[in-house]
This record gives structure tokens, C-alpha cells and sequence, in this order.
């Protein structure tokens, strides 16, 4: 990724400015202030293959050496060995994957490479870095939904380095592999850029893309090395051998320099308001970063504030805005919002603002995460715990300009993990312990990938190994049996005249359209799963800073009709889950306590949604949905106690529930710190009897068909995750339960009954049982 540094000369120290923003008040909403120091570099000399017409290319550009893991990496790359890099934002890591790929480019004009990002903007980035070496030899082109169809042709039969996406190759490359024979069987290395980014059910899928890669691959004589590239994360080499379905050897020691960074964390204050069930609220991440953003701005600070949702991203910006109209009202107009979702020309007006500096300050979801050439800002605010660490570090990593020192202010929101991380800034500073999860076993992405593979190439009984030899035979029966695949004696045939048509990013089914009555505008849309808890009727929807209301979620055509309608209130829907046990698949048996994993069905149904007003949460009313229920067979950990450990608990019997169900969300909360997921990609159950187990249970699943490897994350690590969470509870300083520790947002009962108190009884007898 190319970087933009404007040099300015004078720019405040980090600590500076975060004393001149937070106002002196009666407390203090730091719980820490980390100073990340800068780092020198360690550069090394050239490995003596790279040729010397890429060092003086290399140069031009100011690059004048190799930083030591980078030539780590290239020359392990250069002998052959699959290999991965999992360093820090801005550490250099492109260099580490070029110098491989385009020595061997260059020296070989019979050699191909591809190189993978996981969005098309990143891989136009790339595109633009290459050719600012001006090396033509290369024949560099991107090949992806924008590549126009005449330009195709040229890609496939004279690139040399193409750039893509795991889509394009799963959808374009693959099934006509046979067209691109040429590029493949001359091609050496394959670059998966930003792996991490491959998790969950698309990561398992995107395994599964990579292998039938290097099976077609294979059948033209060649067996490329891979280099990948990933944020830092806990076992990177773990997480690509299970990505690749190849050995892969880590480089983990950044050895490249950075600037120093105050890095902030923040808790903002109760309010003295009471919220659901007299619990204390406290003020909103989102209204601390807005105001954050707006003074940071007129301390003259290019800021990008990262906000979670995209309705959060519309709310910050305007009321950044707001600020600023009192304060500083030639600045108001120059801070936006930027998020996923929106048209195409919508974004690059904004991207282009953002670069050119005419915006100083903008909020922005995830959507800028990856790709957008912006680095050097002054200051970057996080309102709330981005899902990932390596997301953390990506947002914070676009503060900084050289040598200076930048801010980064971690703002917590009212949740356990966010509320953990700033009272434990070991959790964030320290050695991470989140790891890349996905699960390319799930016979939801396996099935349907042996179906891709058989329509490339027969599959053979020497193929099974590569994908999972014992998931893959389980599987091939039952596809045989519904005819997709045909045995015979020479492998598995596809017996469908087109292409198994396969969304590798699905969640499940076609997102739905959110559309404007009367103009007939396409606002943006949502994942179909989601869609029934944020555009069922009646909830409200923002774009842009205006509020919709939806008048109609149409499940059958995908489409959720939306009017303009600015309201004072909020929804938030309710569903009702069960859940039955399947099989188990693997258990510890503690005794009184049990630990267990395995498949379970989870019937879902979203029931009613309440409004809220905005200013004081007030629930104004509850009204019913008549939305389909939705059954979902997945993976889940659970853990049961004996009446035995129940008394040694000391929870009346009548306490069991509300213990049981605080000990479920606040593990919910606290998973995602050991496995790259979203807290709203699992869900829970909790019951003082279960008729499966006969106990009292705690069950927590995969929210998504077949599971995405989070479940079993959980029975891996299940002592520091259930550790964790019963520290998050107990160092809450609410008394009986609030959403920083126990309350859920997305509780289908309410919230009710939760017991705080009850949960550390509860899991201080299951971490007693587990840690002996
Ligand atoms: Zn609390
Ligand atoms: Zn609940």
C-alpha cells in the first residue's frame, strides 16, 4: 500500500493533544494512556537475487533497503517455501511479497504470479504501486468485475501479474481455468494479501477457493508458493496452513521503524441516568467521539473517527457537525460520514475530499478500513471495540506521520468486551491472543466447494486428501445421492450442464435491497439474515444523516421499502431462540462440570421489536412481527453443572436462570477477544435445565449454517475465555448488572432475568472444576 506522508513541519506530540481535549472535569474518562514508543528500523542489504534493475527501481521510489523481516520473508518466498508475514500496519509488508514475485518476474519472462486482495480496491492500490516502478516487462493488470469484458482477453492470455480477488478467482478464474492455461502453467508465486481479513464462513469458503487453486494448478505441472500476508495476530502460520492446506512458515518480528503513538483508553462517564431494568448508563461511545472529533478538528487535527455501525458512522458526523456549528462554523462543513454501503459515486466524492484535505475529519465504518489510501492523519478515535485486535491496529495504524507522534483514542462502549479492554490494556498492548478462525470443514461450504472442484476437474480419490480427506468422504454420498455428483470409477463427475453457482460470501441467501416509496432509489442494502432485525416493518433506517422508516420487508423479492420519516425514536427488534443437541463431538468431562462441542439446531424467530426514544432509552412501545422462523444446524460449545456443583455454588435454585443467562452474555461478549468474530456472529442459550443434558447448561453457537470454527475456539480455550468473562462481571462497577457487563442488546428476553452477582458464583465453580 502506497502511503501518503505529507511533511508538515510542527505538528503537536500525541500526549499534546489529548491534554488539550479532554477537559478538566471532576474524572477523568482515561483509564489509560499508553505511550507506544517509536521503534528504529533494522534494515538489511539486498538478497543478491533480486536483480539489480528492481533495487534501482526500488530506490527511485526512496526505497533504499530491505527492512530485515521483509528480506526474511522474500528469501524464504525465493527458496520456496510457503510463508507468511504477520507484522504491523505500515511495517512494509508488500515489499516482503514483491521482492519474491517480481525478481522472478523479471528474470524469468516465463514466469506468472497472482496476487489476491480481498477487495478491489485494494488490489487498484496495488495496481498503482507496481506501475510506479515502471516496469513494463511485468505486463501488470487487474482482472475483476470492473475489468472490462475486451481487456479480459488481454489479462488472460499476456499477464503477467494479475490482481484479484478470492471472488473472481472462485467465479471467473477457476471454472475457466482451461483459458487461462498459459498464465497457470507458468505461475510461481501466489500473494494472499491481508489474509486475516479470511475468516468465518467466507474464509472457510475462500480455503476452499485456494485449494481447488493449486488442485487445477497441479493438473498444468505447477505448485506455486504462496506469501501471505496478515495483520498480527495470535499462530499466523496456524491460521495459513489451515487457509492454504499447505505447510506455512511465519515471520512475526517487525523490523521496520515507526513513529511513537499516546495511545488513550476511555471510558466514558455515567450519566446518572438509570436505563433497562434501573441499570446505570453511561454516555454513548458514539456522542464522546463525536465531541472528540469536532475539538480535535479545531485543534487543527486531520482525525478519522472508526465507528461500528453505519448508522453509528451517520450520527457522529452529524453531531460532530453540531459541535462545531457553536464552536468553530467554518469547520462544520468539513467533517463527513464515510461508510460501506453507500453508491459508488457517493464514496469517491468523499474519498476524494478526504484526500485532498478539503475534509479534515470524517466518521467512517469498517468500509475504510481496508484499501483506501489514507494514512498520515493526526489522530484516529475508535468508538468502540472494532471485532478484532488486527482491526484495532489497522484504524490506529492511520495515525502517524513519520517520526511524529500521533493520538489514538480507544473509546469503550457500554459492552464486556469493550469495557475488559480498558481495564486491561495488557489485553490490547500485550502478546495478542486472538486468533484467525475459520472452519473450512463446514459441510455448508465443503459440499458446495467439492461441487466447484468436480465441475473443474473431476475429483479424484487423490484429490480428497487436500480437501479434508474425512469431511470430503462423509460428504460425497449424499451429493451423489441428490445427483449433483456422479461416481465412477475414475472420480466424481459434476452432472449440472451450468456451473455450481456458489455466493462465497454468503451468509445466507440474497441481501435485501433497502428502496425509497415513490423515488424508487436503492438506499444500499443488508445481509439477509440480519434484515430480519434491521429492516423489518417498522424499524427505523438512516442513510446519509436522514431517518427512513420501513414500511415493508418484503422476503420474497429481497427488498425492504423505506419513506422518509424523522422520529425521536429508535427500534430494536426481539426473537426467541431454542436449541437441541445433535451429536457431540468432542468433551472434558470435569467432573461436576462438563465441557463440551459439537452440532446443534438453533430455531430463531425475531417475534416483536420495541421503540425507544433516542434521549432517555424510555420504551415507548412493543409491537408483533409475523416473521418466519429460521432453523439453523451449527456448532456450539457448551458447559453443564451438576446439582452437585450447583450447591457448591451456593445459587438458590431459583437464582439458576438469571446466573446462568448473565454468565451467557458476557461470554458472548468476551469470545471475540480469542476469535476473530463479531459478537453478533454467535448467539447463546442458557437454561437451569436443559432436556437435552439434564443440567443446567450454557450453550453458545455459531450464528451461522454449519458453523465457522468461533464454537470451537471457545472449547479450545474455554478456561481464558470463561477467565476473562468472569473478570469482566466482577470489575464492573455497576451493582446489579448493566450492558458493560452482563445486559445484551441483542437478548431476545429482555434482558430478564439476568443476576450478576449470581454469574461469578456460577463461574467460579465451573473455572474451579476446569483449572484443576
Ligand atoms: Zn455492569
Ligand atoms: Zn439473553
Amino acid at each position: 500500500m502506497v502511503e501518503m506522508r505529507t511533511p508538515e513541519a510542527g505538528r503537536r506530540l500525541g500526549r499534546d493533544l489529548l491534554d488539550r481535549v479532554v477537559a478538566g472535569g471532576a474524572r477523568s474518562p482515561l483509564t489509560h494512556v499508553e505511550d507506544v514508543p517509536a521503534r528504529d528500523g533494522r534494515p538489511v542489504d539486498w538478497p543478491s537475487w533480486v536483480p539489480d534493475l528492481l533495487v534501482e527501481r526500488l530506490a527511485v521510489r526512496g526505497i533504499t533497503a530491505p527492512w530485515e523481516h521483509q528480506a526474511t520473508v522474500a528469501s524464504l518466498a525465493w527458496s520456496g517455501r510457503s510463508v507468511v508475514v504477520s507484522t504491523g500496519t505500515a511495517s512494509g509488508k508488500s515489499l516482503a511479497y514483491q521482492l519474491p514475485a517480481l525478481s522472478a518476474l523479471l528474470t524469468d519472462d516465463r514466469t506468472t504470479a497472482l496476487y489476491l486482495a480481498p477487495t478491489k480496491a485494494l488490489a487498484a492500490d496495488q495496481l498503482r504501486a507496481l506501475r510506479s516502478l515502471v516496469l513494463p516487462s511485468l505486463r501488470t493488470a487487474t482482472y475483476d468485475g470492473d475489468t472490462p469484458p475486451d481487456e479480459r482477453d488481454w489479462v488472460r492470455s499476456h499477464g503477467r501479474l494479475v490482481l484479484t480477488n478470492p471472488d473472481m478467482l472462485h467465479r471467473g478464474i477457476l471454472p475457466a481455468h482451461a483459458r487461462w492455461s498459459g498464465f497457470l502453467r507458468r505461475l510461481r508465486y501466489v500473494v494472499v494479501d491481508e489474509c486475516h481479513t479470511y475468516r468465518g464462513i467466507f474464509g472457510s469458503h475462500v480455503a476452499h477457493v485456494l485449494r481447488r487453486l493449486r488442485r487445477v494448478c497441479a493438473s498444468y505441472g505447477t505448485d506455486p508458493t504462496f506469501v501471505l500476508a496478515s495483520a498480527t495476530v495470535a499462530a499466523p502460520a496456524e491460521s495459513a496452513s489451515r487457509l492454504t492446506g499447505l505447510d506455512v512458515e511465519e515471520v512475526t518480528r517487525d523490523a521496520s521503524p515507526r513513529g511513537g503513538t499516546a495511545f488513550a483508553l476511555w471510558e466514558p462517564p455515567l450519566t446518572g441516568l438509570t436505563g433497562e431494568h434501573g441499570a446505570p448508563v453511561r454516555r454513548a461511545a458514539g456522542s464522546e467521539a463525536a465531541r472528540l472529533l469536532a475539538d480535535l478538528v479545531v485543534e487543527g487535527a486531520r482525525t478519522l473517527a472508526f465507528v461500528r455501525s453505519r448508522r453509528g458512522a451517520e450520527v457522529v458526523a452529524l453531531s460532530a457537525r453540531r459541535h462545531l456549528a457553536d464552536a468553530a462554523p467554518e469547520l462544520a462543513d468539513r467533517v463527513a460520514a464515510y461508510r460501506g454501503g453507500y453508491l459508488p459515486e457517493e464514496r469517491r466524492a468523499l474519498e476524494s475530499a478526504l484526500a485532498t484535505g478539503r475534509l479534515m475529519g470524517a466518521a467512517t465504518t469498517n468500509a475504510l478500513e481496508l484499501g483506501v489510501d489514507i494514512a498520515g492523519l493526526d489522530a484516529v478515535v475508535l468508538a468502540g471495540y472494532p471485532g478484532t485486535l488486527a482491526s484495532l491496529w489497522q484504524q490506529a495504524g492511520r495515525a502517524g506521520r513519520g517520526a511524529e507522534n500521533a493520538l489514538v483514542v480507544f473509546i469503550a462502549r457500554d459492552d464486556p468486551l469493550d469495557t475488559y479492554l480498558v481495564h486491561h490494556p495488557e489485553a490490547i498492548f500485550g502478546r495478542s491472543v486472538e486468533a484467525t478462525v475459520l472452519d473450512p470443514e463446514n459441510p455448508h461450504v465443503l459440499g458446495p466447494q467439492l461441487c466447484c472442484a468436480a465441475a473443474e476437474l473431476p475429483l479424484t480419490e487423490n484429490d480428497l486428501a487436500l480437501f479434508g480427506e474425512s469431511a470430503a468422504r462423509a460428504l460425497l454420498p449424499d451429493l451423489v445421492r441428490r445427483g449433483v455428483l456422479r461416481h465412477r470409477p475414475t472420480g466424481w463427475y459434476w452432472t449440472g450442464r451450468r456451473r455450481p453457482d456458489v455466493d462465497i460470501r454468503g451468509t445466507g441467501g440474497e441481501p435485501v435491497r433497502v428502496v425509497e416509496v415513490g423515488t424508487g432509489r436503492v438506499l444500499g442494502t443488508v445481509d439477509a439474515w440480519a434484515s430480519h432485525s434491521t429492516v423489518h416493518s417498522g424499524a427505523v433506517y438512516l442513510h446519509q444523516g436522514v431517518s427512513y422508516v420501513v414500511d415493508e420487508l418484503d422476503l420474497a423479492e429481497a427488498v425492504a421499502l423505506v419513506h422518509v420519516e424523522d422520529t425521536d425514536w429508535t427500534t430494536s427488534a426481539r426473537d426467541t431462540t431454542d436449541i437441541r443437541i445433535v451429536s457431540t463431538l468432542r468433551e472434558r468431562d470435569a467432573g461436576e462440570v462438563s465441557l463440551h462441542f459439537g452440532t446443534v439446531d438453533v430455531t430463531n424467530q425475531v417475534v416483536s421489536y420495541l421503540r425507544r426514544r433516542i434521549a432517555s432509552g424510555e420504551v415507548l412501545d412493543e409491537t408483533p412481527l409475523d416473521l418466519p422462523a429460521r432453523q439453523l444446524r451449527t456448532r456450539a460449545v457448551w458447559y453443564t453443572l451438576s446439582p452437585a456443583a450447583l450447591e457448591r455454588s451456593g445459587l438458590e435454585w431459583v437464582e439458576v436462570p438469571g446466573a446462568a443467562h448473565a454468565a451467557e452474555h458476557s461470554a458472548i461478549g468476551l469470545l471475540p477477544l480469542f476469535a476473530t468474530c463479531d459478537r453478533w456472529d454467535i448467539g447463546g442459550v442458557s437454561t437451569a435445565l436443559h432436556e437435552d443434558t439434564g443440567r443446567a447448561t450454557v450453550f453458545v453457537y455459531d450464528g451461522h449454517p454449519g458453523g465457522a470454527g468461533f464454537a470451537a475456539r471457545g472449547f479450545d480455550k474455554a478456561t481464558a475465555w470463561l477467565r476473562a468473562t468472569r473478570e469482566a462481571v466482577a470489575a464492573c462497577e455497576c451493582e446489579s448488572g448493566c450492558p458493560s457487563c452482563v445486559q445484551s442488546p441483542k437478548c431476545g428476553n429482555g434482558n430478564e432475568p439476568l443476576d450478576k452477582a449470581g454469574a461469578i458464583q456460577l463461574l467460579d465453580v465451573v473455572l474451579a472444576d476446569l483449572e484443576r
